[in-house]
C-alpha cells in the first residue's frame, strides 16, 4: 500500500508536458506542400510533422481538427515599423514632429497585437523613426508576456547621412527631432553603431542613399569608407548590418560594405542583382510601401495605367527575379495598415513571382537570412510558430488575407 501511494505520488509529481495534435488539410512545411500530414506539438515544439501513421506516440493529446485548412509556419515579416501608422491618416513628418514617443508606443502596442492575429510571428523592425529605443522596449514587454505581439527583431533608432534625412522644410536655425541618428566620418559611425547595440539594437540598419531635398532623386549618402567601418563595427560585436539603398551605386556601396540584405533596391540593375546574388546579400523589394503611396497621391491602381514609379519597381522586381537573389518578404508595413502584410504577398504574385516561391520567402527564406535556426519551417524540434488558413495559399495567395488559427512558442493566440 504504501510503496504504491509513493507510486501514485512519483507519477503526480512528474509533469505532464501538454501536447496539441493538429490535423489541417494539408500542411506547408516552409518548403513544399503535403497531404495528409499532422504536426505534433509538444509544449512550444514542434515533435513530430509527417504522415499520421509515422506518429508513434503512446502518451496522450488533445487532438484539435483544423478542417479545410492550411497548416504553415508562422509568417516571418522581414521589413516593419510598428511605430508608424498609415501615411494617409498622418503623414511621416507628422508622425515624428507631433506625436511624442509614449502615443507612439501606445500605437504601437496596438499594432503587434495585430500583427500577430495576422499570423505574423516573427518581425524584423526596420527603425522606430524617431521614437528613440521605443522599439527595444516593445520587444521586452512582448517577450515578458506583458502584450501580445510577434517576436522580434529590432533595428533601434537607424543611422543615416549627417544632413541626408527628415523631417526637412526648416530653416537652419530650427532643430527638430530627426528620424534617424546622423553621423559623419568613421569615428563617429563607429561610435553610433556600438551605442545602438549596446541599447539594445539587433542589428544596425544604414541608409546608404537618400534624396537630399524635396522631390529630388535619391543620391549616395555614406561614403565607402563609413559604410565599411559601421559593419565591421557590427559584425565584431556579432551582429550584422542591413541597407535603406535604391540608387545602384547605393545598393553597391552598401554590397561591397557586407550589409546582410538590402532594403527596396527600387533601381537595381541586373548587374547589381547579379552580385547581391553572388555575395548572399538578400533583396526586401517593399513592394506594397510603393504601391500604397502611389495610392495616397491618387491612383487608382487598376482603373489607371501604372504610374512611372509603379512601372519601374515591376521592370526592376522582374531583373531581381531573373538574377535569383534571394527574395526577402517585406512591405515596409507601417507605411499602410499593421495586419494587411499579405498586401506584400499578393503584389509580389502579382509581379512575377510564383506563389510558392512567396510562401518560402515569407518562411523558411527569411528564417535563414535573420539567422532564425529554430523558425520559418515545421520540422521535428522547431519552434511551435504555427498558423493555419482557409483553402490553399499555394493556388490563391489571398488566401492569406485570413488566417484563422494563430500559435507562438506553442501558445495559441488565435483560434
Ligand atoms: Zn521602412
Amino acid at each position: 500500500m504504501r510503496t504504491i501511494f509513493f507510486i501514485l505520488l512519483f507519477l503526480a509529481m512528474v509533469p505532464v508536458k501538454a501536447q496539441l495534435l493538429l490535423v489541417p488539410d494539408q500542411v506547408f512545411d516552409g518548403e513544399i506542400l503535403h497531404s495528409n500530414w499532422v504536426v505534433l506539438v509538444t509544449e512550444n515544439r514542434i515533435t513530430f510533422a509527417g504522415p499520421i501513421a509515422s506518429l508513434k506516440n503512446s502518451r496522450s493529446y488533445e487532438k484539435k481538427e483544423l478542417k479545410g485548412m492550411t497548416l504553415m509556419p508562422g509568417i516571418i515579416e522581414g521589413h516593419s515599423h510598428l511605430l508608424l501608422h498609415p501615411y494617409n491618416e498622418t503623414e511621416w513628418n507628422d508622425q515624428v514632429l507631433k506625436e511624442s514617443p509614449v502615443e507612439r508606443a501606445i500605437r504601437g502596442v496596438v499594432h503587434a497585437k495585430k500583427s500577430l492575429m495576422a499570423g505574423i510571428t516573427t518581425m524584423r523592425d526596420l527603425g522606430a523613426e524617431g521614437a528613440g529605443y521605443t522599439d527595444v522596449y516593445l520587444k521586452k514587454t512582448i517577450e515578458d508576456g506583458i502584450i501580445p505581439g510577434p517576436r522580434l527583431l529590432v533595428a533601434g533608432p537607424a543611422i543615416v547621412a549627417t544632413g541626408a534625412y527628415g523631417p526637412k522644410g526648416f530653416h537652419d536655425g530650427v532643430t527638430v527631432p530627426l528620424g534617424a541618428e546622423p553621423v559623419s566620418g568613421k569615428a563617429e559611425a563607429i561610435r553610433e553603431v556600438r551605442t545602438q547595440l549596446g541599447n539594445g539594437a539587433n542589428f544596425i540598419k544604414i541608409y546608404a542613399d537618400y534624396r537630399w531635398g524635396k522631390d529630388e532623386p535619391s543620391q549616395p549618402t555614406f561614403l565607402q569608407e563609413e559604410i565599411d567601418a559601421m559593419v565591421a563595427t557590427a559584425t565584431s560585436a556579432g551582429r550584422y548590418a542591413i541597407a535603406h539603398a535604391s540608387t545602384p551605386e547605393g545598393m553597391r556601396r552598401a554590397i561591397l560594405g557586407g550589409v546582410e540584405t538590402i532594403e527596396h533596391g527600387d533601381g537595381g540593375t541586373m548587374e547589381i542583382f547579379k552580385m547581391m546574388k553572388e555575395k548572399g546579400v538578400g533583396l526586401c523589394p517593399t513592394l506594397a510601401a510603393g504601391d500604397a503611396i502611389e495610392r495616397y497621391k491618387g491612383w487608382k491602381k487598376g482603373m489607371e495605367p501604372d504610374t512611372d514609379r509603379i512601372s519601374k519597381k515591376k521592370k526592376s522586381f522582374k531583373l531581381a527575379l531573373e538574377s535569383e537573389v534571394d527574395i526577402v518578404f517585406g512591405g515596409d508595413v507601417g507605411v499602410y495598415s499593421h495586419g494587411e502584410n499579405y498586401r506584400e504577398m499578393e503584389l509580389m504574385a502579382e509581379y512575377g513571382m510564383q506563389p510558392l516561391k512567396v510562401l518560402q520567402s515569407a518562411t523558411s527564406v527569411n528564417a535563414r537570412i535573420f539567422h532564425l535556426d529554430e523558425l520559418g519551417r515545421i520540422q521535428k524540434n522547431f519552434l511551435a510558430d504555427l498558423i493555419a488558413v482557409e483553402g490553399n495559399p499555394i493556388t490563391d495567395i489571398k488566401k492569406m488575407r485570413k488566417v484563422t488559427f494563430v500559435m507562438k512558442d506553442g501558445v495559441v493566440y488565435e483560434d
